[in-house]
């Protein structure tokens, strides 16, 4: 195996403990380190470019002559230098200036000025350029290459930052790093090597455009090689997840007999894509080590019975599942639709939950321990320590996206903590894309249940400024008076606070029950105790609940056939997957539905941009990859702290059409070069491997 070395950033000439600490910043520890860090965009000073020439948003130079200088007197007094050269006229504009300065542009003096095209009162300028003048000791020189502009950090000048990272490629030349890609597998035949130096260096005739749309071969070389470190990382992972114990289920008759007792219960069957999933579940839970499936779904595709057939399979064999929900009403949620299809089966469902106190509790934990309850159902509450099982043979995770870091840790933590790792069937409405899947989730096997029950029709939704709310309430009152139909009021609230949001729908159910006389309107808030919250969604299943005002806490899981019509308050202000969802709330019989976005004008650019995707479209896959684009994989998927979505090159939101050419390129490497793999994933993962156990 070629050794890969790391060596300290300090054997750099000016680089002692404060510049040390600010390269920390920017994830720099070693001398490779700066040489991964690769410039984020590119200028041009390698060339003059005649005034005619000039497009708005280029940063050029020119070489011209002052015609003109004049102080324009407003809020902000302001430089303006006419300068022309052979082929036309252009303005200098400085807002901070010198009143030698201004002298010093006197009509007739040469100049070059380097900076960015504007458009402005009088054609095209170049806004606060920088400049020498011909008398200037040094003309502005023309360079070599493209100029790098890097991401750097506070108290770290971008041309201090250019010069470590040109000492550090002088460096490179002598001390060369390995090529850990066997000849002929080098994408674009570049070698690592001259695919750095390119692109910290690139010769003035290399395309910027192709650059910053991150398609030069060279760029290309490197993502491939990074996105080739995680995916081997990710084999490596689930070879070591073959190597733990689980409980095997191999009686697969028995299982099914079960499976299709349940089934025959139900007054609808199976869609294919339901049955292909369950299929995949089963197969996995009969390997004696443990299943790590995600099942990917749009909203209403039917996940929770994918996740009732995988429990039958294991309680069939004699063991007990933990089946976690992210909220407490989505739980209690699932606990009533579990007791109600599994208690005719003779299986017993236990409920845990937080707030569940004294000898109710103790009566639940002492049947869990002793292995009547074979269902266990609940919030994370299932896994404090206080919790034993008797033989927990499988997890199911409901909404996973909603889970933050730190319950993901005490989930493993619990697995952890038993004889035999419980296999894990991991359900998410937010489609994960393949990108993150490499990454972020890449220990697990996917499924996609990708159709939906028949019979639904798709939802319509409408932008509506607040204006027209007398409109709106109008169509609350028909719905319900004239067709029967019940109808959910979403408050929502910017910075989450949790007590404005719950006071804010407050307000909203005192004021909509006074304005729509006759209607019975409820409320549902995260503040609430378990209780009152419970009685009210089974009023509002009951339809006993005409108008239910709800916060966000109703985002997954609810589910009302009869609910048809949906106001969503402010909507700009939630994400577009979580829209989704919480549109997905109705929908889900037969009945024609609706969603009504009630915005306050004026709407920004984006945020119509925004709205628009969600009415254009009913289908998840496509928002979520439409949010990922606007928001980042941070956001969407709650990972902002865990690391794991830090590449240095690829990009977990653009570069998914490399994935197939990496998967054979990992094929190749582990056929023909399987040494290298150890060093490919040190190189591109460092420590962060150990991200993905959690
Ligand atoms: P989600 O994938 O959003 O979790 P659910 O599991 O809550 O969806 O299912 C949504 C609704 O569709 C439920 O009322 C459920 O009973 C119903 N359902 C599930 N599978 C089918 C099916 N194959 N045919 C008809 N209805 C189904
Ligand atoms: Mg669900």
């Amino acid at each position: 195996m070629l050794a890969i070395e790391n060596h300290n950033i300090t054997q750099l000439k000016g680089v002692g403990d404060k510049v040390a600490q600010r390269l920390q910043k920017l994830n720099i520890y070693t001398i490779e380190d700066l040489i991964f860090h690769l410039p984020k965009r590119y200028q041009d000073r390698t060339r003059i470019t005649p005034i005619a020439h000039l497009t708005v948003g280029q940063h050029v130079s020119i070489e011209a002559t002052i015609i003109s200088a004049s102080v324009i007197q407003g809020r902000r007094p302001m430089l303006c230098v006419q300068v022309q050269d052979d082929s036309g006229q252009a303005t200098l504009r400085f807002f901070h200036f010198s009143m030698q300065q201004h002298q010093s542009f006197q009509r007739g003096r040469r100049l070059r000025a380097f900076g960015e095209v504007r458009y402005g009162h009088q054609g095209l300028e170049l806004i606060h350029p920088e400049y020498h003048l011909d008398t200037d000791t040094q003309p502005l020189p023309l360079e070599a290459y493209l100029t790098p502009i890097y991401a750097t950090t506070d108290g770290l000048k971008q041309l201090s930052l250019r010069k470590l990272i040109e000492q550090a490629l002088t460096w490179l030349t002598i001390n060369p790093l390995p090529e850990l890609l066997p000849k002929g597998a080098q994408p674009h035949a570049l070698s690592l090597q001259e695919a750095l130096m390119l692109l910290h260096q690139p010769p003035a005739d290399m395309s910027i455009s192709l650059l910053e749309a991150r398609r030069h071969p060279a760029q290309q070389r490197l993502i491939i090689e990074e996105l080739l470190a995680h995916s081997l990382s990710l084999r490596k992972l689930k070879q070591k997840n073959t190597q733990q114990q689980a409980y095997p289920m191999p009686d697969q008759a028995q299982a099914q007999q079960l499976i299709d007792t349940f089934l025959s219960q139900l007054p609808f069957s199976m869609t294919q894509a339901q049955q292909r999933v369950c299929t995949e579940i089963q197969q996995d839970l009969t390997q004696s080590y443990p299943m790590m499936r995600l099942v990917q779904g749009d909203v209403g595709s039917g996940k929770t019975l994918v996740g009732a057939v995988a429990a039958l399979c294991a309680i069939s064999q004699g063991y007990q599942i933990a089946f976690l929900a992210p909220t407490e009403l989505l739980a209690e949620q699932h606990l009533f639709n579990f007791s109600k299809w599994f208690t005719p089966l003779e299986i017993e469902v236990a409920w845990l939950s937080g707030k569940l106190k004294g000898k109710a509790r103790q009566h639940t934990l002492d049947a869990i321990a002793q292995g009547q309850a074979k269902l266990i159902v609940g919030t994370h509450a299932i896994f404090q320590e206080a919790v034993i099982y008797h033989n927990l043979a499988l997890i199911i995770i409901d909404e996973q996206h909603r889970f933050g870091v730190q319950q993901r840790l005490s989930l493993k933590k619990k697995g952890d903590s038993l004889a035999y790792q419980p296999h894990q069937l991991i359900m998410t409405a937010t489609p994960i894309p393949r990108t993150l899947a490499m990454t972020a989730y890449a220990n697990l096997d996917t499924s996609v249940i990708d159709e939906l029950p028949p019979g639904r029709t798709p939802i319509t939704t409408v932008a509506i400024p607040e204006t027209r709310r007398d409109a709106i309430l109008q169509r609350i009152q028909n719905a319900v008076s004239q067709d029967k139909r019940q109808v959910y009021w979403v408050c929502t609230l910017i910075e989450t606070s949790d007590v404005l949001e719950c006071q804010a729908a407050e307000d909203t159910a005192m004021m909509l029950s006074e304005q729509l006389q006759g209607l019975t309107v409820g409320l549902v808030h995260g503040r609430m105790n378990s209780q009152d919250k419970q009685r009210t969604m089974d009023q509002f299943k009951q339809g006993k609940i005409d108008l239910l005002v709800a916060t966000t806490v109703i985002e997954v899981g609810v589910d009302v056939p009869n609910a048809s019509l949906m106001i969503i308050e402010n909507p700009e202000r939630l994400g577009l997957a979580q829209l989704h969802q919480l549109r997905g709330r109705v929908g889900r019989g037969s009945i024609e539905s609706h969603c009504v976005l009630l915005y306050k004008s004026p709407l920004s650019q984006q945020a119509q941009q925004r709205l628009n995707i969600l009415r254009e479209s009913n289908d998840g896959f496509i928002i979520a990859q439409r949010d990922l684009e606007l928001r980042g994989p941070g956001e969407v998927f709650g990972l902002k702290q865990t690391g794991a979505l830090e590449m240095r090159v690829a990009s977990l939101t653009h570069d998914h059409l490399y994935i197939d050419q990496v998967k054979q390129l990992a094929d190749y490497v582990c056929q023909h070069a399987p040494e290298q793999s150890a060093a490919l994933i040190k190189r591109w993962l460092g420590m962060k491997h150990i991200y993905h156990q959690s």
